[in-house]
């Protein structure tokens, strides 16, 4: 056997052993129902309320969108047939870089593939630029942030989660003469917490370091137009890139950059992941274009996703629940433990079909196990009161089994 097979074999097995394995549970969503989407078919067919997507503002079943990805398939075919420099250019593409590029009060913005892209290639390419870099990024930074500084000839400090006198104090002690970047989030979607962008932006300036920051979680819902907590907080111009994806709040899919219009046309010109690869296909582009208009001006939708997350946590609440605090629309519920979180999912989705992804080590802490949940504004106050009332009779019956 090739000791590849072996590896395999032993991997799995440590990662079954260590409870990590994933099972992907199918779901297919209904667009005119959403958050109701269907499990099984034919005969064993039934509706699953799901409270774990990432389509926020459930744009990616507005019917503008939809519309807008129809029409772009009948017009211009599914595929994009190239790379950007290979006949994958549209005019459209071009509009959507113009539009984010707005959204963010920037010069110029770049689309990628995805938001995972987007990092793992803005990142590396400009780690890669010159030599000597000093990176300095937070503790629970995303996979993909993490992915384009591993590797890197730099060297990497990593700050305490959202604490600025462990980032100061990192920036003091490198050398002064050395070029470096603060790299962060502004809404941690694990933790449901919001970073003090102001904050962080007076220590990067103090030192002389580049900040970039993701705003994954936060683009469509935070600021006047959706432009993220930089916009709300109004600080987007002292952040240098500003990183997003249009597959959670626009409800669509790919990854993006806002910046100078140097700095993006250096990296549109020497990113790997962003030159060698067949550009988003017209539908989606077209698609994201119709969502980012719609959701710019739509303020109503914006207060609607921040209602239901207050109305969920207060129901949550009052039922003794264990909500985790949170300042942001997600709403974390604690269970503590990492058998018993997948239990408590899995009882849910079998006996009250609600389906609640666990949240696991090494994403959260041992001992910090939860749910995540993500009301968007079509989640009705009658979803609410059966989750909660699932919630009450899964947890005290876990617990009772586990006591
Ligand atoms: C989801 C996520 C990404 C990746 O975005 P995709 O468009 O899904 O690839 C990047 N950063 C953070 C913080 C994320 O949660």
């Amino acid at each position: 056997m090739h000791p590849f097979r072996t590896a395999c074999r032993d991997g799995l097995a440590r990662i079954r052993a260590e409870g990590r394995y994933r099972n992907f549970q199918p779901l297919r969503k209904s667009a005119s129902r959403f958050p109701v989407f269907t499990i099984g078919q034919g005969e064993t067919k039934r509706d699953v309320t799901v409270w774990s997507s990432n389509d926020y503002l459930a744009m990616g079943v507005h019917p503008v969108v939809i519309d807008a990805a129809v029409k772009a398939a009948q017009e211009m075919g599914a595929g994009a047939g190239g790379t950007r420099n290979i006949a994958g250019t549209s005019d459209l593409h071009e509009a959507l870089e113009h539009e984010l590029a707005s959204l963010h009060g920037k010069p110029a913005a770049l689309l990628f593939t995805s938001g995972y892209v987007a990092n793992e290639a803005t990142l590396s390419t400009i780690l890669r630029s010159y030599p000597n870099w000093h990176v300095f990024s937070d503790k629970k930074n995303h996979a993909s942030m993490i992915a384009g500084v591993k590797g890197a000839p730099a060297t990497v400090h990593i700050w305490k989660h959202n604490d600025l006198a462990d980032l100061e104090r990192l920036l003091a002690a490198a050398p002064a003469d050395a070029p470096k970047m603060v790299v962060f989030e502004s809404v941690y979607s694990m933790d449901a917490d919001i970073s003090d962008i102001a904050g962080i932006c007076d220590i990067a300036e103090k030192y002389g370091a580049l900040t970039y920051l993701d705003e994954v979680h936060a683009v469509g819902m935070y600021g006047a137009e959706g432009g993220g907590v930089s916009q709300r907080d109004h600080v987007a111009h002292r952040v240098d890139i500003i990183e997003g994806t249009l597959a959670k709040g626009f409800g669509c899919h790919g990854g993006y950059i806002a910046a100078d219009s140097e700095i993006v046309d250096y990296i549109r010109s020497a990113a790997s992941g962003f030159i060698f690869t067949t550009s988003l296909p017209p539908t989606t582009i077209a698609a994201a274009l119709a969502s980012v208009r719609h959701v710019r001006q739509d303020n109503a939708r914006r207060a609607a996703i921040f209602e239901r997350a207050e109305t969920l946590k207060a129901k949550l609440r009052s039922a003794g629940l264990p909500v985790i605090p949170s300042v942001s629309h997600i709403v974390p519920v604690h269970v503590g433990d990492a058998v018993r979180v997948k239990e408590v999912s899995r009882e849910l989705m079998d006996r009250f079909a609600i389906y609640a992804t666990p949240i696991n080590y090494p994403t959260v802490p041992v001992g910090s196990e939860r749910l995540r949940l993500t009301p968007t504004p079509l989640h009705t106050d009658a979803m609410m009161d059966a989750l909660v009332d699932a919630l009450l009779a899964v947890l005290s019956e876990t617990k009772r089994v586990a006591a």
